[in-house]
Parts: C-alpha cells; sequence; structure tokens
C-alpha cells in the first residue's frame, strides 16, 4: 500500500517513545533526526521537511508537553496534528455554485487520471450528494479519451456531452454549459486536455476554456506515483492556471506518500480527493487528519465506517441481526456477508485502515486473499438449497459431491464449514453479550 515505508519508519520511531513516562530534549531531537530522514526517503520536499521537523520540535520541546503525565504520547499527539496540519488541516470540499451548474474544469498530465477521474467524480456527486452531473469530453487530442468518457457514462448511465474531434475544445466547453443549463445539471465536468508535459499551447487553451466557462473549480489530477514531480506538476499547474484544488490518484499503489505530503504546502492548494484504485467508485474525499492517523498507524476508523455504511442495506442488516441472534444463520447469509465486505474494497486496504492492523505482520499474512473468497464462493454455490439452509445435512458423501463441484477439495470444503460453524458460536455468544444493551448495527 501507499505510504507502507514511511508509515512502518514513522511507527517504529514513534513506538520507541511511545509509553515513555519521562521525555528529555534529547530524546526528542534524536526522535526528529530519524522522522526526518523518513520523510526524506518518502519523497517528501525537503523545504517542507525542514518546516516541519522545526514546527514539531518547538512544540514537543515545550513545557507542557515535557512535563505532562503522558509525554510520550503528547510528543506523538503533536507529530499527528503537524502531519494533518501539513496536509491541508480540515477537509477542503468540492465548491457548489450560488447559481447552478456548477463547473469543474478537470486538468492535468496525459495518464495521471483525468478521464477516470472525471467518471469517479461524476458517480461520487450522484451517488453521495444527490446530484445530476453533465460530463464533457474536450479532450480531443488524446485518441481515445472521448470513447473513454463516453464508456464510463454508458457505464454510470449518466450522459457525455460530446461534438467528435473536430470543434475545439472551447466551443465544446461553451455548448456545453448551455446544454447544461437547459437540461438543469447541476455539476459540469470538463475533461480537459493532456500533454506529455506542461507547454504553453495547451495552457493557452485551459485559459480559454477558463474564459469561457468561469469555473468554480479547476481541479488538477494528478499521479501520485510521480513523487515530486506531482508537486512541480502541480506548481507549474497554479502559477499559470490557477488551480483549485488537486485531486491525487493512484494512491493505492506502492506511492511512496511523498507527494500527498508535499502538495498543499508548496503550492498552498488542498488536496480534495484521493484516487485509490480503477474502479468507479474507487475515488474518497481527501481528509488530512485521517491521512495522517493512517500514516501513523492510528487507524482510519471513520472511512471504514462510511465504506461499511454505503454497502450494507439497513433492511438486510436489520435481518441478518435477529438470525444472528437467533442463531438462525444460513451459509447464504454467510456468503453475503462476506460479498459485502468485499464490495468495500481490497482487504488489506481495510485492514490498513484499522488501528494497528499495520503493525500486526501476521494478520496480513493470513488474510483471505481472493482467489480463496473465490473458492468460498464456488463451495457455497455448489450446496443445495436444502444443504445451505441447514448445513447439519453435510454428511461425508454430500462434502465429497461439493468438493468436486466446487473444483476444491475435501479438505477445503471441510474447512470452511468448520469456520461457518466457528463463526455461528461467535455471533452467539456476541449476541448473548450485547443482550440488554441496546441493538448494534449489523454489517462490518
Ligand atoms: P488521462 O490521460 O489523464 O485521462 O488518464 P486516464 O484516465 O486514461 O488514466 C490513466 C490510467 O491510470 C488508466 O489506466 C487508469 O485506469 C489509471 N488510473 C486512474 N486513476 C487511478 C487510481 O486512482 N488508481 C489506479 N491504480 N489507477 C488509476
Amino acid at each position: 500500500m501507499a505510504f507502507e515505508g514511511l508509515a512502518e519508519r514513522l511507527q517504529g520511531t514513534l513506538k520507541k517513545i511511545r509509553g515513555k513516562g519521562k521525555v528529555s530534549e534529547q530524546d526528542v531531537k534524536e526522535m526528529m533526526r530519524e522522522v526526518r530522514l523518513a520523510l526524506l526517503e518518502a519523497d517528501v520536499n525537503f523545504k517542507v521537511v525542514k518546516k516541519f521537523i522545526a514546527d514539531v520540535k518547538e512544540r514537543a520541546i515545550g513545557q507542557e508537553v515535557l512535563d505532562s503525565l503522558t509525554p510520550g504520547q503528547q510528543v506523538i499527539k503533536v507529530v499527528n496534528e503537524e502531519l494533518t496540519k501539513l496536509m491541508g488541516g480540515e477537509q477542503s470540499k468540492i465548491a457548489v455554485a450560488q447559481k447552478p451548474p456548477t463547473v469543474v474544469m478537470m486538468v492535468g498530465l496525459q495518464g495521471a487520471g483525468k478521464t477516470t477521474t472525471t467518471g469517479k467524480l461524476a458517480n461520487h456527486l450522484r451517488k453521495k450528494h444527490n446530484r445530476n452531473p453533465l460530463m464533457v469530453a474536450a479532450d480531443i487530442y488524446r485518441p481515445a479519451a472521448i470513447k473513454q468518457l463516453e464508456t464510463l457514462g454508458k457505464q454510470l448511465d449518466m450522459p457525455v456531452f460530446s461534438l467528435g474531434d473536430q470543434v475545439s475544445p472551447v466551443e465544446i466547453a461553451k455548448q456545453a454549459l448551455a446544454k447544461a443549463k437547459e437540461e438543469h445539471h447541476d455539476y459540469v465536468l470538463i475533461d480537459t486536455a493532456g500533454r506529455l508535459h506542461v507547454d504553453e499551447e495547451l495552457m493557452g487553451e485551459l485559459d480559454e476554456i477558463k474564459e469561457v466557462t468561469s469555473p468554480e473549480e479547476i481541479l488538477l489530477v494528478v499521479d501520485a506515483m510521480t513523487g515530486q514531480d506531482a508537486v512541480n506538476v502541480a506548481q507549474s499547474f497554479n502559477e499559470r492556471l490557477g488551480i483549485s484544488g488537486v485531486v491525487l490518484t493512484k494512491l493505492d499503489g506502492d506511492t511512496r506518500g511523498g507527494a500527498a505530503i508535499s502538495v498543499k504546502s508548496v503550492t498552498d492548494t488542498p488536496i480534495k480527493f484521493a484516487g485509490m484504485g480503477e474502479k468507479i467508485d474507487a475515488l474518497e474525499p481527501f481528509h488530512p487528519e485521517r491521512m495522517a492517523s493512517r500514516i501513523l498507524g492510528m487507524g482510519d476508523v471513520l472511512t471504514l465506517i462510511e465504506k461499511a455504511q454505503t454497502n450494507v442495506d439497513e433492511e438486510r442488516a436489520k435481518e441478518l441481526e435477529r438470525k444472528m441472534r437467533t442463531n438462525d444463520l444460513t451459509f447464504d447469509d454467510f456468503l453475503e456477508q462476506l460479498s459485502q465486505v468485499r464490495n468495500m474494497g481490497p482487504l488489506d486496504e481495510l485492514l490498513d485502515m484499522m488501528p494497528g492492523a499495520g503493525k500486526m505482520k501476521g494478520l496480513k499474512n493470513v488474510q483471505v486473499d481472493e482467489k480463496q473468497i473465490g473458492h468460498i464462493e464456488a463451495i457455497v454455490k455448489s450446496m443445495t438449497k436444502a444443504e445451505r439452509d441447514d448445513p447439519s445435512l453435510l454428511n461425508a458423501s454430500r462434502r465429497k459431491r461439493i468438493a468436486k463441484g466446487s473444483g476444491t477439495s475435501i479438505q477445503e470444503v471441510n474447512r470452511l464449514i468448520k469456520q461457518f460453524h466457528e463463526m455461528k458460536k461467535m455471533m452467539k455468544q456476541m449476541s448473548g453479550m450485547q443482550k440488554g444493551k441496546g441493538k448494534k448495527k449489523g454489517g462490518l
């Protein structure tokens, strides 16, 4: 995952100081030397590192921290707060125009993920904010870009405005805006052309689009994997065009994290969204404080809960909860739970959001991998309805048939049945403990 090296080093450094009852100035200084190296290795801009270290040192060496009852934890708190501040402090939300539509220009270099992000953002605005955006295909230079956006539009069942590649992007933008007004779209997302490098011709064109559409947002899409280059690109776009926010893509990859940490301080423009994968729903609003907690191994429970909430059907959750209490859980329910967890995204990404999970190497290794989940699905689907409802029917010959039918082995079938029974037992215990404590929401 992203930030792996940085997270590991910072967490290692902070661990040394965490439980200390007494922390000296020297301890803080030594710790900050290590933090400094870790940040530089993660490709964080050196000026940003210098200021960060100075700020943390000043606060951490302050008397109220060192004299407090838990100085180790106080120092970590300071690091967390300063890291959050560095990445922008508060979450910066997408603009809403006083008078709709809100125009958003998507800009960036080729391959950064602009077209994909345009689709993701349209999906996000509809799903999370109940909006009705119009996507505009104004990248007429990259041959496949128009088609790509149209395909995304079809996939999402959302409109894409396009005039082919023979009309100028400025004209396309102008006409799209008129159409959006006519059809009462509340957002217009313009996918503009990218180039391999920042060049004057491109900037001139973007400037003209800006002129005719007066956008509320100019979102620069940058590839987090390019590290300091991403920061330099952001700086050039900002100087020439003026950007209102950054979308950092490919944060799901093994980026060292430098871009995420430096963009805000260097360009003074906030990161508004993070791309976390190639799928259409892999876009998250960027929350500096949550990202800082993730890096420092404190987990990101809030994002996890939000993910669970969007993926869990309330009615089904209640039904499952009832079944858990009465111990009526079937294999069908088991499969459903599994698919809900799966819908939330890759398991290792979920693990990264759990506090302390990053440190539990063992946990990572025993995680259920996607292939294993596929096997579980195949096994359950090879059972008859009666067997799924009443697992006690599963005698040896039935197990053999299921193993054959699912292309797995008897051992795997046995293991799954055992796990299922264990899960039931655990749920019974949990619901026993919860009695009288009020109802708890189902799902993860
Ligand atoms: P554009 O030239 O800027 O429009 O770039 P595209 O939207 O065509 O994206 C370039 C490549 O990056 C495509 O293969 C996308 O699937 C991929 N991509 C975009 N965003 C993400 C992301 O957040 N994570 C990952 N892993 N891939 C991404």
